[in-house]
């Protein structure tokens, strides 16, 4: 099979410039990229075809050499033998490698690496119910990485400024030859900033960022509970290249209370009661979260798990819409000791119960006979 010439596969005249050579090249590597034609045997031999031409035109030297004398003026190790599919790119890798994006779109500066963010901090509080409910202050203080203030955040000595990295001319990236495709990487020499600072500013070595820790003070609202976070916005890590700050959360945990359980925005507490209170009824002392204590009334015949609600005493709900329910349960106590007037009125309440239970018993099996 004869090779068609070079210029015809890219579809460029013979004195097409280097750009036109490129554009011709990046048209058909796209339409034709394996990514692009699965299992087409067609479209991979067009985008090798394809590939070959553009690895010695894109070549001042070789191209001259083909032009001089065609294909066998090129035709040394490396253009054809050993070609395999295994060593694609994506169309992508194709698009930013080859090609430089950053070259034929948005000039080379485009290339380097851009600002970046800091990062967000996380500070867990604990606080106490009672805080949860009332709301808090806390001054907490966060090591973190904050811009140099002397540099600026350069990272060169003030008075002098960073330079365009030598190795990559300030792109950000090195690229080299690898068979058919030159290959782009990161710059070792100024990890892709594309500038290197000569004389590194004093106070933070050229880093351009300083472990500090910083003192802030936070305002916990009411209402918060076990894993509500409060963002504070841009008291996080300082940027990198002049990036913006990042966000620092806080995230709260609510102690467990003694006494008072909370769900969402109610809280729930057992109470103690007598049995001659629970018998007769009475009126008792609830306490409620904020210190204080409300009246809450016990019916007559009140049994053990009975749930009373004092609205208005749970929670304030957070964003400041009204509160929750205090849901007060009762538990009967059995005196474990007794004075001797408690025990001589026991045991006359014991007789009349017992006659009052025979009776009862008497009367069930009168009603089972009838029945
Ligand atoms: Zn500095
Ligand atoms: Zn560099």
């Amino acid at each position: 099979m004869t090779k068609r010439d070079y210029y015809e596969v890219l579809g460029v005249s013979r004195n097409a410039t280097e750009q036109e050579i490129k554009s011709a090249y990046r048209r058909l590597a796209v339409r034709y990229h394996p990514d692009k034609n699965p299992g087409d045997p067609e479209a991979e031999e067009k985008f090798k075809e394809a590939a070959e031409a553009y690895s010695v035109l894109s070549d001042p030297e070789r191209r001259a050499l083909y032009d001089r004398y065609g294909h066998a003026g090129v035709s040394g190790a490396g253009t054809t033998g050993g070609w395999s599919t295994t060593g694609f790119g994506g169309i992508e890798d194709i698009l930013n490698d080859f090609f430089g994006f950053g070259e034929v779109f948005g000039g080379r500066s485009a290339r380097r690496q851009a600002p970046q963010r800091g990062a967000d901090l996380r500070f867990d509080v604990e606080i106490s119910l009672e805080e949860a409910a009332q709301g808090a202050t806390r001054t907490i203080r966060i090591p973190r990485l904050e811009t140099c203030h002397v540099c600026r955040g350069t990272g060169a000595m003030p008075g002098t400024q960073p330079e365009a990295c030598p190795t990559c001319g300030g792109i950000g990236q090195v690229r080299y030859q690898q068979g058919f495709f030159s290959v782009a990487r990161t710059c070792a020499t100024c990890r892709g900033a594309g500038r290197v600072v000569r004389t590194p500013c004093r106070e933070c070595r050229g880093a351009g960022r300083l472990e500090r820790e910083k003192t802030l003070e936070v305002k916990i609202p009411a209402g918060v509970e076990t894993g509500s976070r409060i963002r504070i916005a841009g008291e996080g890590e300082a940027g990198e290249r002049g990036g913006p700050p990042g966000d620092l959360y806080i995230v709260i945990n609510v102690r467990e209370h003694e006494r008072f359980e909370r769900q969402g925005s109610n809280l729930y507490i057992n109470v103690p009661i007598s049995f001659a209170q629970a018998a007769l009824g009475a009126q008792i002392n609830v306490p409620t979260l904020d210190g204080a204590q409300e009246t809450l009334r016990i019916p007559p015949g009140t049994q053990t798990g009975t749930v009373f609600r004092l609205k208005g005493h749970g929670m304030p709900v957070l964003g400041g819409r009204g509160r929750g329910d205090l849901f007060v349960s009762v538990t009967v106590v059995t005196p474990t000791s007794l004075t001797r007037e408690q025990r001589r009125l026991l045991e006359q309440l014991a007789e009349i119960e017992d006659r009052d239970f025979e009776n009862e018993s008497l009367m069930d099996k009168v009603r089972s006979i009838f029945s």
